[in-house]
């Protein structure tokens, strides 16, 4: 299965790929992370990228690109994948087509997780995540079972995201609206999207992914 995960900053595209990468056995591929993992180790990508990311812009698109296009070339990928936060431009998703086409592959479906953005704003001033094994949680929608403990590997170091601050949200959320939109019709006119109610609790939205996805 080639699916990508679609939605603003803070729609649930982390939360619904945890789900998604168990039930289909597929390797989750989120942008955001690549990046933030290439900071914290300062390679030089990572250098880069943490420029834009902390003034909540997007890295340049040939950078993702390239990127995007080393991983989809690795071996764990022959079966599917998950893009999470990418493509986020209308020449990223230019881009991925032609990739794709190259390495002759299609993609199955685009979900798009549509939620309204004052919602948004809420989810991301309260997400933290999980040090070890990069679960995320909200302090109200969605905390731990266990106060302090991670559900999924038993963790108890957190952190909250530099990005999720109250200022950088708004701008992160500007910044990627219009190009979500564009991204919609792209691929509502290349017959793939599936539009999914965001505004839901984590458990519902996967039922109605999957339902979708058998249709
Ligand atoms: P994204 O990857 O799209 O930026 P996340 O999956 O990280 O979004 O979710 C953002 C925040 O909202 C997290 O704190 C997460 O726990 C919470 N969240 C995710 N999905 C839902 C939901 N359906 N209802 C309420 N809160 C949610
Ligand atoms: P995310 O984890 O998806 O919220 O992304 C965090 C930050 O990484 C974004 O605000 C951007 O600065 C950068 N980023 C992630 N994915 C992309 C992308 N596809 N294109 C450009 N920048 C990206």
């Amino acid at each position: 299965m080639d699916l990508i995960l679609l939605g603003l900053p803070g729609a649930g595209k982390g939360t619904q790929a945890e789900y998604l990468v168990e039930e289909y056995n597929i390797p989750h591929i989120s942008t955001g992370d690549i990046f933030r993992a290439a900071t914290k180790n300062e390679t030089p990508l990572g250098l880069e990228a943490k420029k834009y990311m902390d003034a909540g812009e997007l890295v340049p698109d040939e950078v993702t690109n390239n990127i995007v296009k080393e991983r989809l070339q690795e071996e764990d990928v022959k079966d599917g994948f998950l893009l999470d936060g990418y493509p986020r431009t209308l020449n990223q998703s230019e881009a991925l087509r032609d990739n794709l086409q190259e390495l002759g592959r299609e993609l199955d479906a685009v979900i798009y997780l549509n939620v309204p953005k004052d919602i948004l704003v809420e989810r991301l001033a309260g997400r933290y995540i999980c040090s070890n094994c990069g679960a995320t949680y909200h302090k109200l929608n969605n905390p731990t079972k266990v106060e302090g403990v991670c559900d999924r590997c038993g963790g108890t170091d957190f952190y909250q995201r530099e990005d999720d601050k109250p200022e950088t949200v708004k701008k992160r959320i500007k910044v990627n609206e219009e190009q979500t939109d564009k991204l919609v019709d792209f691929y509502q006119e290349e017959g793939v999207l599936i539009e999914v109610d965001g505004n839901q609790d984590p458990e519902d939205t996967f039922a109605e992914i999957k339902e979708l996805l058998k249709g």
